[in-house]
């Protein structure tokens, strides 16, 4: 699959008027990977792919959205780029989407590649890019059924009991933001939490501002998390806010039948509204 992806970004860098084909390298340690950004048909060959390229690459398009640019994009990152045509964040013209099929990928930190898979992969609904223009990969069978197994321990708990687990979790949170800059859905120009008037949140590490900033940057991606868990993955002190959003994308898919990201076109349900709609209440 490595040297189709190549093959296939330096042709895109040697006929057609392209920026740059982003995707990935290998990292300085010689085992995982980074996002690399390839300008040349000679700086094609530094692409890889394999199951070290855990990043979500299809944020950077936000950046590159007035350029034409190639992106090598795993199932994940095609449900991220759906995301970010249907929010009119990027064009489709200005994309050319290498789609490649995905196992899962594996533990890694810098140094570190372990056996097992990330935790994120081993519930991912989708192993076959969503949308794309150059296939690499033979498609693979998906799960019939989308699983919320994961949810099962949180769900045995009382109402108590789950606030004070998220309690526990949020008063770790360092206010760092890496959840924020990793989020393909979180691309405001200025977030609602760097804002002083109004102050929508204090800037004090502390809970009652840790619990504001965790669960209103949940509720803002309900409907647009598209589980490609770089948030969870990032975060210093290992806040599991996947429980949050998986919770919160279970939510929408019984109530409206939605899933985020399949379509460039189908808008969230929870940004959508009718004035003659019964809500139920
Ligand atoms: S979440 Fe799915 S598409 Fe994304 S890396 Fe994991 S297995 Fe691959
Ligand atoms: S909230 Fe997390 S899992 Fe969802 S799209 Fe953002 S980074 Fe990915
Ligand atoms: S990455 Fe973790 S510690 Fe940093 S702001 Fe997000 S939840 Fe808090």
């Amino acid at each position: 699959m490595e040297e189709l992806v190549r093959q296939k970004a330096r042709e895109l860098l040697s006929t057609r008027q392209l920026e740059c084909v982003i995707g990935w390298e290998r990292a300085s340690d010689g085992l995982t990977s980074r996002p690399f950004f390839a300008y040349t048909p000679e700086e094609a060959d530094r692409l890889i792919y394999d199951q070290t390229c855990v990043n979500s690459l299809a944020k950077f398009l936000v950046d590159k959205r007035n350029k034409n640019t190639a992106i090598v994009a795993k199932p994940c990152d095609t449900r991220a780029i759906n995301l970010l045509l249907l929010e009119k964040q990027i064009k489709r013209e200005r994309v050319y989407i290498i789609g490649v099929t995905c196992a899962g990928m594996r533990e890694v930190s810098f140094g570190y590649m372990g056996e097992k898979l990330q935790a994120k992969c081993l519930l991912c609904p989708q192993h076959n890019p969503v949308v794309y223009d150059f296939l690499v990969g033979e498609p693979v069978a998906e799960e019939a059924v989308r699983s919320y197994e994961d949810l099962a321990e949180i769900d045995a708990r009382t109402h108590q009991e789950r606030e004070a687990f998220w309690q526990e979790h949020f008063n770790r949170c360092i206010r760092c933001y890496a959840c924020r800059q990793a989020c393909p859905g979180c691309y405001c120009q200025q977030c609602f939490v760097d804002q002083l008037d109004p102050q929508w949140v204090g800037i004090r590490i502390a809970p009652q501002e840790n619990h504001q900033w965790n669960t209103v940057r949940a509720f803002h991606l309900m409907g647009r998390c598209i589980e490609c868990g770089e948030c969870q993955r990032v975060c210093p002190v290992k806040i599991p806010m996947m429980l949050l959003n998986r919770h919160l994308l279970r939510e929408v898919e019984s109530k409206f039948s939605f899933q985020p990201g399949l379509s460039p076109e189908t808008p969230p349900p929870l940004a959508t509204f009718k004035p003659d709609e019964d809500l139920g209440i």
